[in-house]
């Protein structure tokens, strides 16, 4: 493909601008994402205070929606007070999905140490407040698939992606099951990734979105750098490959699920 051939648009269906701006790269950021074709990008908010920052990119940035979340590293689930900004906060127009949340059971010192009962009450605050608003949620699983979706499935009339995926194929065909999108990052690209990739290959044309995660986790070739949206379009291509289509197929294919489950608007054809 040439420089200047007309590709599908990406949306990085999960990035954090407001980390990215700390960082000194939200230039760098919206650039590379305009470079790669990256036309949508949801940024997620991880407590109350960061989500409100994330309002500001949302009403910024044309291109640009935003996310509440409470996620599991937070040391304890919301208080009244706060769950009461947090559902002030989902009634922007421009707030597209609840997180992210979820359960990380990942304990080491300096990562976190939240006890997984209140990841738990968190977990379960929030999917109210995403039922109450009918948004979907944007899950985090780390080291704890199990956990995670028996949550999920007690609110079975919510749904959403489960973020950053790190199960197998199996794993991916249940939360699909349980009326969740795949959505793969960089890891994708990494060695001793097998299991999702597997994933990658089985699963159906609409069950799977793509996403950055950044500033973390930047995909091969931009590995050791901080992440931008932009670098999305590797990770779309890696899937593409897994999948043995081309790569516009599976960024029509991601954009068409992530403005699906997240209601963003369609862009050009
Ligand atoms: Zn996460
Ligand atoms: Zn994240």
């Amino acid at each position: 493909m040439t420089e200047t051939a007309v590709r599908r648009p990406l949306v990085d269906t999960h990035c954090h601008l407001v980390l990215l701006d700390e960082r000194g790269l939200l230039h760098a950021a919206l650039e590379s994402a305009a470079e790669a074709g990256v036309e949508q990008i949801v940024s997620v908010g991880l407590n109350l205070e960061d989500s409100d920052l994330n309002r500001l990119m949302a009403e910024a940035h044309d291109n640009v929606w935003f996310t509440v979340g409470w996620h599991p590293h937070e040391r304890h689930a919301p208080d009244a007070a706060q769950l009461h900004a947090l559902d002030e906060l989902l009634a922007h127009p421009r707030a597209v999905a609840v997180g992210e949340i979820g359960i990380d059971l990942f304990f080491r010192p300096g990562y976190h140490d939240t006890p997984l009962d209140e990841q738990r009450r968190a977990m379960h605050a929030m999917l109210d407040l995403a039922a109450a608003h009918a948004k979907p949620v944007a899950v985090h699983d780390r080291n704890a698939h199990e956990e995670v979706l028996e949550v999920l499935r007690s609110h079975a009339h919510v749904g959403g992606v489960m973020h950053c995926f790190s199960g197998d194929a199996a794993f991916a065909r249940r939360c699909v099951a349980a009326g969740y999108a795949v959505s793969f990052s960089g890891i994708i690209t990494f060695p001793r990734s097998e299991p999702q990739q597997a994933a990658a290959r089985s699963l159906g044309d609409n069950d799977y979105v793509v996403e950055t995660d950044s500033p973390f986790l930047a995909p091969v070739p931009h590995r050791g750098r901080p992440n931008l949206p932009g670098y999305v379009a590797a990770t779309a291509a890696a899937v593409a490959a897994l999948r043995g289509v081309d790569p516009d197929t599976v960024r029509e294919q991601s954009t068409a699920t992530a403005q699906r489950v997240f209601g963003l608007p369609g862009t050009r054809r």
